[in-house]
């Protein structure tokens, strides 16, 4: 059995006596691997190496600290299909878009190649007399981030790009499902010429979560997965005293208008609500179309374009999308189609029980369309995580800007429009924090910021751009006056607050 071990400088030394977990090849429906789940004991040691390095590492100027991101840029790109063959294999996803997760986290590391620029401080000459003030972003110390399986490359690049480029040292706790690639890219940033224990992987489950949000010597937690362990870590983490921002689950609406161009919104559809078998905080598993009319339109076009698509095993270069995670994964899956079913909702294509010839052991899930979902159904108002679509009727533009602002979840939405004005209003008032208009998965681009609202996220900064470098720096600043030396040195204003007035 393949053991994927800790990351940690000096070595883990992992014998598999501990506690370990089992990571399967979903496309196979077989264990693949097992990873150690680690204790606060190895997390201390991964802190103690981490106190070692980054004192040095943040004294580096900005611009030799950038040339390390340059290479593990280069390292990354002569890897990709290397690591993007091994995702699949862990995560399910297709190899296209394994590259796509990767590429993804590797715009993060392209914009932290220019933290030199980002962290320039702000400085006012003369704000009184002879007196200057400028500010400063200096790093936090050791912060640590906990991701999720479903981006296992993105994510972490999302977080450690930017937390190391502005100088803290990173502890990556990783989902224990697809465990692989963030060893990789630790070994690939450790490669790149970043001194060993500035980047370190610790896997585990619940109790290395807590060991890091207890750390007296962790300042930062950034947390992405599920709304209620976001929540608990949000918690726990902010009652330690530390820094936290943690993203939540999803419920994303996209909104069809009647003038919206169907064909082209069943083709962004069909990717946004099946690619990675929905297994993407910014899929769109909610469909509201404007009026009955453009409802059973768009019913009409989305059955065969569902039909159509084809379920492979990651490896297939055909396949829009593989199997889901794990065999519990699954079964949860259908267990919400059940739901709904029973809830009133109208299946309409059915995706349960669905099997791959030749792979009938894998974790597939068929595509599934569900109609007539209305807003008191359970299966509406949680997160299902796979390929499923539900269609929510809305009578009028007003009903649809009402539903995703009244949801639970406000992570991502879609407006589907020929209509500037109702898209202008629509993104103005919608009460979710990432719109897409025309753009099915509005992920912003590296350089903006990305964050969910409501319970999508806990805590108030975004994840990477200037938003990212906030949350892994804190701002000093300074305010200065160098007298001559002349002046007699009394000053009877000394016990009044100065003030510009
Ligand atoms: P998850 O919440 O099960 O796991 C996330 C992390 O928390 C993992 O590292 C896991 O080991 C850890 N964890 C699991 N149980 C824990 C517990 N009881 N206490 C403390 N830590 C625990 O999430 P997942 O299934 O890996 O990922 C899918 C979820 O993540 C979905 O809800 C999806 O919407 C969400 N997600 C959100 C975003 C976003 O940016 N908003 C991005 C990607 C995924």
């Amino acid at each position: 059995m393949r053991q994927i071990d800790h990351f940690i400088a000096g070595g883990a030394g992992f014998s598999g006596a501990g506690r370990t977990h089992k990571v399967w090849n979903p496309s196979t429906g077989e264990v693949q691997a097992e990873v150690p789940l680690g204790d606060a004991a190895l997390l201390d040691r991964a802190v103690a190496n981490a106190m070692k390095v980054q004192p040095e590492w943040a004294a580096t100027n900005p611009q030799r600290r950038a040339r390390v991101m340059f290479r593990f840029k280069e390292l990354i790109e002569a890897n990709m299909q290397e690591m993007a063959e091994l995702l699949a294999s862990e995560h399910g996803k297709v190899i296209d878009d394994a590259k796509g997760d990767i590429q993804r986290g590797l715009e993060v590391i392209e914009y932290a190649c220019g933290i030199p620029q980002v962290l320039k401080g702000e400085y006012t000459q003369g704000a009184g007399p002879g007196i200057d003030v400028y500010s400063m972003r200096q790093p936090l110390g050791i912060g640590a981030g906990i991701t999720p399986f479903n981006f296992p490359a993105m994510i972490p690049m999302w977080m450690f790009g930017m937390a190391i480029a502005a100088g803290n040292a990173f502890i990556l706790k990783p989902s224990e499902r697809d465990p692989s690639v963030p060893v990789r890219l630790a070994e690939l940033f450790l490669e790149a010429g970043a001194p060993e224990g500035l980047l370190q992987v610790v896997h585990g489950d619940k109790e290395m979560v807590d060991a890091i949000l207890d750390h007296a010597d962790i300042a930062a937690v950034s947390f992405v997965g599920s709304s209620d362990i976001a929540h608990y870590v949000y918690k726990r983490g902010v009652a330690a005293g530390k820094r936290v921002q943690a993203m939540g689950g999803a419920k994303n609406h996209g909104i069809v208008m009647p003038d919206a161009d169907l064909d082209q919104v069943v083709n962004d559809l069909a990717g946004a609500a099946f690619g990675s078998a929905g297994e993407r905080c910014m899929a769109l598993p909610v469909v509201v179309p404007v009026g009955e009319d453009t409802a059973n339109r768009l019913r009409e076009k989305l059955i065969p374009a569902i039909h159509a698509l084809r379920i492979g095993v990651s490896n297939d270069p055909e396949a829009h999308y593989g199997p889901v995670v794990t065999p519990e994964h699954r079964a949860r899956v259908e267990q919400w189609i059940d739901t709904a079913e029973n809830e009133g909702g109208e299946i309409v294509v059915d995706g349960r029980g669905f099997s791959l010839q030749g792979h009938e052991k894998g974790f597939f899930i068929g595509p599934t369309l569900i109609d007539h979902v209305t807003t008191g159904m359970e299966s509406y108002k949680e997160e299902i995580f796979g390929p499923v679509l539900q269609i929510v009727r809305a009578k009028d533009f007003e009903e649809a800007v009402r539903l995703p602002s009244e949801h639970q979840y406000g992570n991502g939405v879609a407006i589907f429009t020929r209509n500037g004005h109702a898209a202008r209003e629509f993104a103005s008032r919608v009460n979710v924090g990432m719109v897409g208009i025309n753009v099915p998965i509005p992920v912003p681009v590296a350089y903006h910021s990305f964050g969910g609202w409501k319970r999508s996220a806990f805590g108030d900064t975004n994840q990477y751009g200037t938003e990212g470098l906030k949350f892994w720096t804190k701002v000093k600043t300074v305010t200065q006056r160098w007298p001559d030396g002349t002046a007699d040195g009394s000053n009877e204003n000394a016990f009044i607050i100065p003030t510009m007035g």
